[in-house]
């Protein structure tokens, strides 16, 4: 049952269009946000691990959605562009050379594009397997309006991304780390992070203001090969909300940074792939990180980094 709506649902949301160059597509690129030669630093016999593992119930359309041990031919997938754009746009990052070197303009716009194009893929696959789910229980469909507001956000986003692309450009950021650490960390994430507030407690987003378009924050931890580990974090430069985190982060050592970028990657996605090893450490602190990011207090949430410190679980040392 839970296969055949799976099925209806990837052919609900199959468009007709590539959404980077806008032409027919009837078949669409198997893309990844995480490249597929850095899953292939994480994998064990071929699979990854997602968070999604930790949890014992599968209660959860996320969980649905994301396999909790999926092949890295199906790790991280988005299906919304055509094989073209794919290879045009997003060949020239995904390799070992580009990715050793202090990233530009050009490879976070292409890393951000990426990450949008893969959670709009993502939530309208979630908006319609959630919707199908709703009607065979009740008769009725279901519709999130804060799903539908996200994906706004998103396409804005993307859409601004995509024009600078088709005027030969790209979009300023500021960058808050951009590092490549000697040594492979044992997980890989290509994603955004959506803050309420700042690392220390600083208001950023009201987050329950759906008439204000939302700008993120986005992560990438690049296992490249056995010795080397990219990390950046960047933002849209008209996204100045976020120069407090930077500001914050500009205040920090090195290791204190990782630490941080641990704790909000723990806190806010389960957007990331890791191996067992990682995941065994993550099932102790499944309950300190086990409510909504976003629906507890300013004091929780220090509280909540505060107990992840104590528990002296670094994703970049496990
Ligand atoms: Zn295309």
């Amino acid at each position: 049952m839970a296969h055949e709506l799976h099925k209806k649902a990837a052919s609900q949301i199959k468009g007709e269009k590539c959404y980077i160059c806008g032409k027919k597509c009837t078949s669409f690129c198997d893309s990844h946000s995480i490249p597929k030669f850095i899953l292939k630093n994480i994998a064990e016999s071929g699979h990854v691990y997602l968070p999604t593992a930790t949890k014992n119930q599968d209660i959860e359309v996320l969980k649905k959605i994301y396999k909790s041990f999926p092949g890295i031919n199906e790790a991280q997938l988005f299906k919304n562009i055509c094989r073209d754009c794919d290879n045009k746009v997003f060949n020239s990052i995904e390799n070992v050379d580009t990715t050793l070197k202090p990233f530009t303009n050009k490879e976070y716009s292409l890393y951000a594009l990426k990450i949008l194009l893969h959670d709009i893929y993502i939530k309208e696959y979630c908006c319609c397997l959630d919707s199908l789910n709703h009607l065979e229980l009740t008769g009725h469909g279901s519709i999130h309006f804060d799903w539908l507001a996200d994906i706004k956000d998103m396409a804005g986003n993307a859409n601004y991304y995509i024009d600078a692309l088709e005027n030969h450009a790209y979009v300023n950021h500021n960058v808050v780390l951009d590092v490549v650490l000697e040594k492979k960390v044992n997980f890989a994430c290509v994603t955004k992070l959506l803050l309420g507030q700042s690392y220390t407690g600083k208001p950023i987003y009201d987050l329950y203001d759906y008439g204000v378009p939302f700008g993120f924050v986005y992560v990438l931890v690049l296992p490249i090969d056995d010795n080397h580990t990219k990390i950046s974090m960047f933002y849209r430069k008209k996204h100045k909300i976020y120069n407090v985190l930077k500001n914050e982060f500009d205040d920090m050592t090195l290791e204190d940074k990782l630490q941080a970028i641990s704790n909000l990657i723990i806190m806010h996605t389960e957007d990331f792939t890791c191996t067992k090893r990682v995941i065994d450490k993550l099932r102790k602190i499944r309950k300190i990180v086990s409510e909504e990011v976003s629906e507890f207090s300013i004091e929780e949430y220090l509280q909540r980094i505060k107990k992840l410190n104590e528990s002296k679980i670094n994703l970049f040392n496990i």
